[in-house]
């Protein structure tokens, strides 16, 4: 069958920190780039509840989706895994569903390209074998993309100086990553976690092309880097292409309907005088560290919407496979009288809240976060300065970007015991919403704003950058059809 659109196969793995990301790339493939678009989901049990919350924050109605069935891999685990292992365990047990279901597509053009998040390497190796070109998703930043281009191919001496000196790693062309912000898999040179992203690394460079949801004017070192010919860009095969701001929008669609009580509390109060705080799809908090959030707040004496989830001790992405289930409804573990004094002032949301409306709505006037990507990227196409507040994950390298090279976010500080107290809470909280500092803040993150919007306009460099993609694809289509017998 000769084919004129390409069709592009994204393969997403688990959390809707990473469903989202993806979700919207394949939006932006079909609306702006012409590509037949099927998204393969990946989820642990209840599919239910990721597809309820994907129709709930998203007009889907255009895309293809395939929900892969559930997978269940506790019982192959070790007792409490690393969420990596977990993930990339799902996605090894997704494969043969997504082969079967890559070779019996018969209702669109047969697949010419797949796109898969870091958890879903494994699946490039029947990507090739299947003719298809294959790219990787980097839903967050140039910064955290290079560190990973570079560490594909760096002598383990040097990762050792990092983890036992405590030296800064040098990253060519790239903001050094230091010590304080680095990633956990890099503390340990030689252990699992690290051979593990290490084999992860080099499949990234292989693929024919990376994809990164940032943009040139928001990176311009890291992009560069990456993209011409020096050091990092020599080391991968293929492209690098900088496609971003992707973001979740406000649907129209839910626009029109009745809003939740969350949404007409916010309409009530004042232009941006609302902090929300949220910690993303899966973070969670000691009981210790919630009491003082909780205090802390208090003490800010601003009005606030707080998503909670139940206290989870050491693990802070303790709730990453069940985002809206479960818990303690009540919410028995805040602190005795807190919800009763701060009635009015601010409204605590049990799991999940509409994040995308909360950050788009006019009284929404500051971000606690804990600095995932998607959150981040909400926050800049909104607007709003952030309260930094990283967890783990690449969240660090995020928080010293946004805090000390942007300047649209004031960074929490560790404190001693692992717990930041009530003070330092209502402190940030007020340099963001009442200090001058805020305001010079918010002015910094409206032009982010701005120059997120014209990097995908026609003529924008993340719409070229997408434009290219799809010209690769096309030729190998081309190559494709011309091998077919007549
Ligand atoms: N999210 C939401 N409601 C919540 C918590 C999270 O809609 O109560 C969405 C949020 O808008 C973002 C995603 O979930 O799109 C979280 O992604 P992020 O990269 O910020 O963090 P992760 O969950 O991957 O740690």
């Amino acid at each position: 069958m000769t084919a004129s659109k390409p069709h592009a196969i994204l393969l997403t793995s688990p959390g809707m920190g990473h469903i989202i990301p993806m979700v919207e790339l394949g939006k932006r493939l079909l609306a702006h780039h012409s590509f037949h678009v099927t998204i393969f989901v990946v989820t642990t049990d209840s599919a239910t509840t990721t597809s309820q919350i994907l129709q709930q924050t998203s007009n889907l109605s255009s895309l293809n989706i395939v929900h892969v069935p559930p997978i269940d891999v506790s019982n192959k685990l070790p007792p409490n895994p690393p969420l990596e292992i977990r993930i990339n365990l799902t996605m090894l047990e997704s494969l043969p569903f997504l082969r079967s279901s890559l070779t019996s597509i018969n209702n669109f053009p047969p697949p010419s390209a797949l796109i898969v998040d870091l958890f879903g390497l494994q699946a490039l190796p029947m990507a090739r074998d299947l003719g298809m070109l294959t790219y990787v998703y980097f839903a967050t930043t140039a910064w955290f993309s290079a560190v990973t281009v570079y560490f594909s191919d760096t002598d383990k001496k040097i990762m050792e100086r990092h983890a036992e000196s405590r030296e800064p790693l040098s990253i060519p062309g790239c903001t050094p990553l230091r010590f304080e912000d680095t990633l956990e898999s890099f503390l340990s040179p030689g252990g699992a976690m690290y051979e593990g992203y290490h084999a992860a690394a080099k499949e990234i460079v292989a693929a024919d092309g990376i994809l990164m949801n940032t943009w040139q004017d928001l990176e311009p070192t890291a992009t560069k880097a990456l993209t011409e010919d020096g050091i990092l860009g020599r080391l991968t095969k293929g492209e690098v292409y900088a496609v971003g701001p992707l973001v979740r929008g406000v649907e129209k669609k839910l626009e029109g309907g009745k809003k939740g009580w969350v949404l007409q509390w916010l309409d009530e109060q004042p232009a941006e005088s609302v902090v929300y705080m949220s910690l993303g799809s899966g973070g969670t908090m000691s009981g210790n560290q919630m009491r003082e959030v909780a205090l802390g707040l208090e003490l800010s004496q601003q009005r606030f919407i707080w998503v909670v989830r139940p206290p989870c001790e050491g693990d802070a992405s303790g709730a990453f496979f069940d985002v809206a289930s479960g818990g303690d409804a009540e919410m028995s573990y805040l602190p005795e009288g807190f919800l009763k004094r701060t009635e009015g002032v601010g409204v605590v949301v049990h799991m999940w809240a509409p994040q995308a409306e909360i950050l788009e709505h006019p009284a929404t006037g500051g971000f606690v976060t804990h600095c995932g990507w998607n959150s981040v990227l909400e926050s800049v196409e909104n607007g709003v300065p952030m309260v930094a507040w990283p967890l783990y994950a690449e969240q660090k390298m995020n928080a010293f970007m946004l805090s000390e090279e942007l300047g649209v976010a004031v960074r929490v500080a560790e404190e001693g015991g692992g717990v930041v107290g009530r003070e330092q809470v209502a402190k940030v909280v007020r340099r963001v919403m009442v200090d001058k500092e805020g305001v010079g803040m918010r002015k910094k993150v409206k032009e982010l704003k701005l120059s997120g919007e014209k990097a995908l306009c026609m003529f924008g460099s993340s719409h070229h950058s997408l434009s290219k993609m799809r010209k690769e694809c096309e030729v190998h289509l081309q190559a494709s059809d011309a091998k077919l017998p007549p």
